[in-house]
């Protein structure tokens, strides 16, 4: 079965694989190494360009690491990710200054140089040393997880470790360079992202993604998060004249500029607050909870109607009596529109 695999992916590469990029003349370690990197948050049509000016300026790993930093990082600008130009330059004076200029003929000691996955020492190995050794970048992870239809994020070390063992499994024992290039070009090409042309596919035949007829539903997505709850009371502090206490909220943060109702911890900030104010609590009601979601977590608020005496004077700045019948123009925060127009026939 992975014979049979390798072998239809190879007759395609035959006849659609690419064989004409930069980098795939001339394949030195130190080529394949840059455009390995290059291509790692990059396509290809964006990379070509930037590998071209590299390698015009800086032909070979003892250049590169005789290169000044800001030569490196200039001969990137544009391509992102940055980091990726410094272990470069770092990866170069390893291997000048530990390695004679030669990049170790290993997956293992490719993969001990900063910068280099096992997928990328992999690529590395097979493109341009012979070795037999495979990759699971992103186009890869793809169509394997595709053809299995591997269930769980590739992001768990599980379904990881399992993308892994088919990799090993359908590396051929020949031709592997070929094999690797093949895989990513049918990743790039036929297994994309969200329109898969799985009618031209060499292993529709076979793909158990394809037969569930749901193809983009793998590799499965990062599982969102549960988002944390915090929690509030929100006293809506009621005058005799049946008007509520609202405040504005500072410009940053949460809520910025908006008019809310105090948002305290617990009962005994509200009996701090209501003594600072010199107002005494006539009637406290609980009502009933609400939950308001933001981008990063829930807010579970435990409103409060809480009729105040004695009358209170004139509002200070940044604080309103807000009369429900007569509402002034404010920005209101969406839980607090809510909170209002429910307590409406209360006050
Ligand atoms: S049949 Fe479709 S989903 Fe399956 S590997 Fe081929 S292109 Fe990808």
């Amino acid at each position: 079965m992975s014979e049979d695999f390798s072998r239809a992916v190879l007759a395609w590469y035959d006849q659609f694989g690419r064989k004409d990029l930069p980098w795939q003349h001339d394949m030195t370690p130190y080529r394949v190494w840059v455009s390995e990197i290059m291509l790692q948050q990059t396509q290809v049509a964006t990379v070509i360009p930037y590998y071209q000016r590299f390698m015009q300026t800086l032909p070979d790993v003892h250049a590169l690491a005789a290169a000044a930093p800001d030569e490196v990082l200039h001969l990137w600008t544009g391509l992102g990710y940055y980091s990726r130009a410094r272990n470069l330059h770092r990866t170069a004076q390893i291997v000048v200054s530990e390695h004679g200029g030669e990049f170790p003929a290993s997956v293992e000691g490719l993969q001990a140089l900063p910068g280099i996955g096992r997928s990328t020492a992999g690529a590395i190995a097979s493109l341009s040393m012979g070795l037999r050794a495979p990759i699971l970048d992103g186009n890869v992870k793809r169509v394997l997880a595709r053809y299995h239809a591997v269930e769980g994020w590739p992001g768990e070390k599980a379904v990881h470790d399992r993308l892994w063992q088919i990799a090993e499994r359908y590396t051929p024992q020949q031709r592997f360079n070929h094999y690797t290039q093949a895989m990513m070009d049918l990743g790039a090409t036929l297994c994309t992202r969200s329109k898969p042309s799985c009618l031209l596919c060499p292993v529709q035949a076979g793909c158990e993604a394809r037969r569930l007829g749901q193809p983009i539903a793998y590799p499965h997505s990062k599982p969102r998060k549960a988002l944390p709850v915090r929690e509030c009371v929100m006293p809506l502090l009621v005058n005799p004249n049946g008007e509520i206490w609202l405040q504005r909220r500072p410009d940053s943060g949460l809520w910025g500029g908006l008019w809310c109702p105090p948002q305290l911890n617990d009962q005994s900030e509200l009996e701090d607050l209501l003594s600072g104010l010199g107002w005494r609590v006539e009637q406290q009601q609980a009502l009933q909870p609400l939950r308001h979601t933001f981008s990063h977590f829930h807010l579970d608020i435990q409103p409060l109607l809480v009729r105040v005496a004695p009358a209170p004077g004139v509002a200070e700045p940044g604080q309103v009596w807000y009369n429900l019948r007569q509402p002034d123009r404010l920005g209101l925060a969406a839980p607090v529109s809510k909170l209002l127009s429910q307590v409406e026939q209360l006050v």
